[in-house]
């Protein structure tokens, strides 16, 4: 009974990312019933009323890369747990390897994974690994990680002080030492940076990093994790230039290069890593999101060889290992659908996909900015595509929180789902975010344009 679902609901979920007063409101004309997705099927969702949703952000936040119902994955991962559905420590499992084998084979220069189960708990392992190699090598002092304003890397308190959206973090103090934050690389927010030129911005925005080297003491920074393309920060786009500079600095101050594809990573951008879009040569790289398309939870921190290498230590050395578990790290339902993802991916020609649609999108949210003079500014890679609202394009000034929540609202009545990111003006949600499955049609694309279209001309 599905009435009784949702009471249960009200009663009793603590949903994340929500103001809850919406749902238990002392005056029934204010409340809402939460919503409750029961069913979905290709790019397509329902909720607990029927009604029939096209998911234009892939399950909410970026995951259902190869889309719902894919019976495939499913049997794979039953008939897994019949066989063995866990076990953990420092043993391996059949679909460990395997999934290891495959994603290997697509991130080339890249040698070793190890599972976890969150975007959040990935990056807390890369961070862990620049600290112990500090005091393995640099007798505790390289320990410092950078971070970029903008970027996000994770929800617990130490992916949180590595975190460069305050609005989500600053409640959460005090902060664990040792994370220091970087400029942004926003092309389109380079006049708000004081001294950004308007000639190769890129490099300038990159400079702004040895620049917090320097002033840190190059023997104190160990790491620098940055995410290919910002997602919720604004889905930012690196200007060019950028990262081969970024890349030059790393060597030059031996700084580990810790590259977060919790969202990019796997199809996203329309190449198997974000990275792999701008010639980057990671040492560690993180991602979970589309790993599996969220048919099972799991996440992987991926090294190199040489990273792996410092840690190879024999039995007698009681600290030198990574001596770092993950609970569910041992399961085998994970690896067994992100093998299985992959094929789909392989097969389907998913990355292609990607691209062509990506292409056709982007030049479509381009055309709605012609109409649509709300629309400041137009970016994205792939399938991974944002339109920033402004309240007035000369000066940039932010569009109104609530007017982007109401494009969005509009949106939902008509059946579409898109989203809206993280501030890229403090305190603002003003960049509408558009991350379809991997499987999008023109069809499906055209429809995601179209609501839009008319909600942009209901709500400004
Ligand atoms: N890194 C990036 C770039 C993310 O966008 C997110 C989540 O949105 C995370 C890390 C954290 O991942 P999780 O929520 O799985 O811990």
């Amino acid at each position: 009974d599905i009435s009784r679902v949702v009471e249960a609901d009200r009663a009793h979920i603590w949903h994340h990312l929500s103001q809850h007063k919406q749902y238990m409101n002392d005056d029934a004309s204010k409340q809402v019933d939460p919503r409750i997705i029961v069913e979905g099927k290709g790019m397509r969702v329902w909720d607990q009323k029927g009604k029939e949703h096209l998911d234009g952000v892939s399950g909410g936040v970026w995951t259902v890369n190869v889309g719902y119902g894919r019976e495939r994955i499913a049997n794979a991962v039953r008939d897994q747990l019949i066989k063995l559905n866990y076990f953990a420590g420092s043993a391996g499992s059949i679909p460990g390897s395997n999934f290891a084998e495959k994603l290997i084979e697509k991130m080339p220069g890249m040698s070793r994974v190890y599972y976890a189960n969150s975007g959040s708990e990935a990056n807390e392992k890369g961070f862990k690994m620049v600290r112990q190699i500090a005091h393995k090598k640099y007798g505790g002092k390289k320990h410092k990680v950078l971070y970029r304003d903008r970027d996000y890397h994770g929800t617990t308190i130490s992916a949180l002080s590595a975190g460069g959206q305050d609005e989500r973090g600053a409640q959460y103090g005090p902060f664990t030492p040792g994370f220091v934050r970087v400029p942004h690389c926003m092309e389109y927010r380079a006049f708000e940076q004081e001294g950004a030129p308007q000639e190769n911005y890129g490099v300038w925005a990159a400079d702004q990093i040895e620049k917090v080297i320097l002033a840190e003491g190059p023997d104190t920074v160990g790491g620098l994790c940055l995410e290919p393309v910002t997602a919720g920060g604004g889905v930012i786009t690196p200007p060019d230039g950028y990262w081969e500079r970024v890349q030059e600095i790393c060597k030059k101050y031996d700084i580990l290069l810790h590259i977060d594809e919790v969202v990019c990573g796997v199809g996203r951008t329309g190449t198997w890593f974000g990275y792999q879009n701008y010639g980057i040569k990671p040492d560690m790289v993180t991602m979970a999101k589309g790993v599996a398309s969220g048919y099972a939870a799991i996440s992987c921190l991926v090294t190199t060889e040489a990273v792996f290498d410092m840690f190879k230590e024999d039995a007698s050395d009681h600290m030198g290992y990574f001596r770092d578990i993950s609970t569910f790290g041992g399961c085998t339902a994970g690896p067994t659908a992100g093998l299985e993802n992959l094929k789909i991916i392989e097969e389907e020609n998913l990355l292609d996909n990607t691209l062509q649609m990506g292409d056709y999108m982007l030049d479509q949210l381009h055309a709605l900015s012609e109409k649509h003079a709300v629309i400041g500014d137009v970016r994205g890679k792939g399938l991974f595509l944002g339109a920033e609202l402004v309240a007035d394009r000369n000066t940039r000034e932010a569009a109104k929180e609530s007017l982007v929540s109401a494009v969005v609202g509009d949106c939902m009545q008509q059946g579409v789902i898109i989203g809206m990111t993280n501030r890229s003006v403090p305190g603002k949600n003003n960049t509408l975010c558009f991350s379809p499955a991997l499987i999008a049609t023109k069809d499906d694309i055209d429809q995601i344009i179209n609501a839009v279209d008319g909600a942009l001309g209901r709500v400004f």
